[in-house]
């Protein structure tokens, strides 16, 4: 079964996510669980857990499809000895309220070497942030994206997520989320059949699919290997809507939450309803 969702908005309170995502006839949502601007935010309340929880249990949500993303400011595989390590307490901080909420997975980039170290020492940065994170908190999943490779970005080739997976000391708290943007941006090609037959060999040879978490249903305005991370609607990029009939009529996909991140979100619901339809016809 498809379990499709989008980014949806928390504000007012993270009990609110669920509400928008049941809205937008969504079976799976993603959410920030605090404002992805800042570093620390006060904690949950015991209101905000409580009725969290309370609205995902009635609106059908369990955690295998809740997919939250953690801050843009936090740079796990930063060189630098200051921004690690405020990026590591907030990292822990995110994970933390992530557990309190019940919740099972946290979703986020691998971070960027912002040249002072090379690719490599920035993905060993990224690994052993991970292992702080785990040593520090209970159980939860460390879902790890993959990027278009913007600025000094490390995590757009199958082969980087690879290597963190392979640093990382607890490999079953470690996954990692696929951004069809963010590939198609990397250089993966996705436009027809063909192109996401093999784009996705080629994960499935380097990652393997049962490290796969979650995916980003994300058009891109900008071209094939153009490195450059802007999301379109579906059919509304240089991706073009094929790629989102193959992942929707691939088994390889059930089970697992896929979010839109698109642009526009008024569009969310239509996108979801098209994108049911076309599980439909396989
Ligand atoms: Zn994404
Ligand atoms: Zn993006």
């Amino acid at each position: 079964m498809k379990y499709l969702g989008a980014h949806v908005s928390a504000a007012g309170g993270v009990e609110n996510a669920p509400v928008n995502a049941h809205r937008i006839g969504a079976k799976a949502f993603a959410l920030f669980t605090k404002n992805q601007k800042k570093w620390f935010e006060n904690p949950l309340t015991v209101d905000n857990i409580t009725l969290f929880k309370k609205r995902c249990l009635e609106y059908g949500y369990s955690a295998e499809y809740i997919l939250p993303h953690d801050s843009y400011l936090i740079n796990p595989g930063s060189p630098e000895a200051d921004n690690i390590r405020i990026s590591r307490n907030s990292l822990i901080n995110e994970i933390q309220r992530c557990e309190a909420l019940g919740l099972k997975y946290l979703n986020f980039h691998p971070g960027a070497h912002k040249k002072l170290v090379s690719e490599d020492e920035c993905l060993q940065i990224c690994a052993e942030t991970i292992n702080i994170c785990h040593q520090k908190t209970e159980d939860l999943v460390l879902v790890i994206e993959n990027t278009a490779g913007q600025g000094t970005s490390v995590g757009y080739r199958f082969e980087h997520l690879r290597r963190i997976i392979d640093l990382v000391e607890n490999k079953e708290r470690v996954g990692v989320c696929l951004d069809t943007c963010h590939a198609f941006a990397a250089g993966y090609d996705l436009r027809t059949r063909a192109d996401c037959e093999k784009t996705f060999s080629e994960f499935a040879e380097i990652i393997g699919f049962k490290k796969l978490c979650g995916m980003h249903l994300n058009d891109s305005l900008h071209e094939l290997g153009s490195r450059k991370d802007r999301h379109a609607n579906l059919g509304d990029g240089l991706i073009g809507i094929e790629c989102f009939r193959y992942i929707m009529q691939d088994e390889r996909f059930d089970n697992i939450p896929l979010i839109l991140e698109t642009r526009d979100s008024d569009k969310w619901a239509e996108e979801i309803a098209l994108l049911y339809e076309m599980s439909k016809e396989r």
